[in-house]
């Protein structure tokens, strides 16, 4: 879909209990994050359509749930008022949240402008042992060197720290592109569950949350039709079978 639609057709959501109404016979889910009860909405994108995805009170995607749902229980018993914390790529939805819940709160990012740090994961200007907890969504599926920007960020947490490092597990098996896609918003990989080895490589445990460790009235699953992959916009990426597909969270320990 072109932007400027996708923008119009965002714009046009209605309210959640118009949304509600609208589609009484959608299964029925609940926010873990904003508590509203209702369907979800199905949600485009360059890969296609992705059904029960966004929630139409306070916009969390089915990632976000499952992120939300992962940190709460990661973060559990910790004091995080005393905690430094980096946000890499910071999502405007997540942005809030953790600034209100650490101690200190930074942001960094290549491109973005309303950043603290201008920064390349791949080379940080920051002193090893820098933070308690690192969170990077999204980030290393665009990162060429991805080995040594996990390495990068193992170097910058304390003892003890943690990094949450969630990619969109897409393939069965991490499929690596000759270079990055643009209308896969530049992604140099489609990664699958063996990509979190690479984690493994380096850090001293790494904790893999899926969408079935939590209940599903929360929808933390993808719901996508990937038997028809590759697709011209994503020609890379290699079929998988099932229209429900599980998300996953790492937790990486220093
Ligand atoms: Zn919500």
């Amino acid at each position: 879909m072109p932007r400027a639609l996708r923008i119009i057709k965002e714009r046009a959501k209605p309210p959640a209990p118009v949304f509600r109404l609208l589609h009484p016979r959608k299964p029925r889910f609940q926010c873990p994050i904003c508590a509203y009860r209702g369907p979800f909405a199905d949600f485009e994108h360059f890969a296609g359509r992705r059904w029960h995805a966004q929630c139409p009170r306070c916009g969390a995607l089915e990632r976000h749930r499952l992120q939300h749902l992962a940190l709460a229980r990661s973060l559990d018993g910790r004091d995080t008022k005393s905690m430094r914390m980096l946000h890499f790529a910071p999502e405007k939805f997540f942005r809030r949240r953790l600034s209100a819940r650490f101690g200190r709160y930074e942001t960094a990012d290549i491109g973005m402008k309303d950043v603290d740090h201008r920064a390349d994961i791949q080379n940080l200007p920051f002193p090893d042992a820098t933070y308690d907890f690192v969170f990077a969504s999204h980030v290393l599926e665009h990162v060429p060197d991805d080995r040594r920007a996990i390495a990068e960020i193992r170097r910058v947490l304390r003892p003890g720290g943690m990094a949450v490092l969630p990619v969109p597990v897409v393939c069965a098996k991490t499929v690596e592109y000759p270079a990055p896609n643009p209308r896969e918003s530049g992604h140099v990989r489609a990664p699958g569950v063996d990509y979190f080895e690479k984690y493994r490589a380096v850090f001293s445990r790494v904790d893999v949350f899926g969408s079935a460790d939590f209940p599903a009235i929360h929808q933390p699953f993808v719901y996508e039709d990937r038997t028809r992959w590759p697709t011209p916009d994503c020609p890379l990426r290699t079929p998988m079978s099932g229209e429900r597909h599980s998300d996953y969270v790492p937790v990486c320990h220093a």
